[in-house]
């Protein structure tokens, strides 16, 4: 796509993940946040990917990063067992569970960020720990924008040190399970002030399967639909391509004075995240984002402001015409 030269620093997860829907099962294949981060987003600029894999890590998957406009410098190579993940699917494929997590080299990872990424304009912390992410806003110098991911994992084992990385960003992705499990409010809109107060400018909340929802700490609301799949074949991955298809979008338009985003850009920008969310969910792994064209991206864009668009001039329709 139509690229300035801002560049995407994503430290994060490279697995080999063995999923399981209610359907079809599949071994070994790649997976990991950073993965389907870095393929999404470099639809639309270069992005530098930070991650460790092991000695066994296939090599066609690199060949096909080093097709795209994805910089490997900073990807270790280590001695031992590449990450793994194992996932069972419910029929409501909103919902999953994690059987096995193997860590192998990830274990001992500490994300080193190479001296040319470290003035990355745009930085995305995936679902690793927190201690790790807080070591890359340690090792960066004051991006433009920093995204945040995270899982309940850490929410549960790690609160404080997510915390400390919360007050550190910019924008903070969770789905609508990890707010109401980190802020304890059965409200969202209560859960979202919560953190919000934390500092943060933005937090982007994931309804799965029905869009996501934008808050901002001005007093912005959002809700971004999402497209209508008939068949989901693996939703993996879909968190991390939303935050792909964000930063992505983003990285193409140019901030105004003091590097602030306009509100209708970040809008966007959630659009275009759902829309790379929904595409991966058509396929396993990064499946459907090998193929994908921006001009696949700008057709979903315009089926989606045709779905969500209505009139607001509702007076027109005489409500209550009969009483
Ligand atoms: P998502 O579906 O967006 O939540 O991302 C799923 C991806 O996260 C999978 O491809 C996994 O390999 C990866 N993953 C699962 N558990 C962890 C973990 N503890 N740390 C880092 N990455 C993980």
């Amino acid at each position: 796509m139509e690229g300035t030269s801002l560049s995407i620093l994503v430290v994060g997860s490279v697995a080999l993940d063995s999923v399981e829907t209610p359907f079809a099962s599949v071994e070994e294949i790649l997976g990991g946040a950073a993965s389907y981060f870095s393929t999404a987003a470099s639809l639309y600029n270069q992005v530098n990917l930070v991650a460790v894999v092991g000695s066994d890590f296939p090599r066609e998957h690199l060949d096909f990063w080093r097709s795209r406009p994805v910089d490997l410098t900073g990807l270790q190579i280590r001695d031992g067992r590449t990450f793994r993940w194992i996932a069972r699917y419910h029929m409501d494929m909103n919902a999953r569970d994690t059987l096995d997590t193997q860590l192998g080299v990830y274990a001992d990872f500490h994300p080193m960020i190479p001296e040319a990424y470290c003035h990355s304009p745009l930085l995305f912390l995936a679902n690793i720990q927190p201690e790790l992410q807080m070591e890359v806003l340690e090792q960066v110098s004051r991006p433009r924008l920093t995204v945040l991911d995270t899982m309940e994992l850490w929410i549960i084992t790690e609160r404080r040190q997510l915390t400390e990385v919360i007050k550190r960003v910019d924008i903070l992705l969770m789905s609508e399970e990890e707010v109401r499990q980190y802020t304890n409010c059965a409200s969202i809109v209560v859960g979202v002030r919560q953190l919000l107060a934390l500092g943060l400018k933005f937090v982007i909340v994931k309804l799965g399967s029905y869009g996501a929802l934008l808050f901002g700490a001005g007093g912005t609301y959002f809700s971004a639909p999402t497209h209508p799949l008939e068949e989901v074949i693996d939703p993996t991955g879909a968190g991390d391509a939303f935050a792909g298809g964000f930063l992505g979008y983003l990285s193409t338009v140019q901030p105004g004075p003091g590097g602030r985003y306009a509100i209708e850009d970040i809008k966007r920008g959630v659009v275009h995240g759902n829309i790379l969310g929904s595409f991966v969910c058509e396929d396993f792994s990064i499946g459907r984002l090998r193929t994908l064209t921006e001009y696949d991206v700008a057709a979903r864009y315009r089926a989606l402001v045709a779905c969500s668009h209505f009139d607001p001039d509702w007076r027109s329709v005489q409500v209550g015409a009969g009483q």
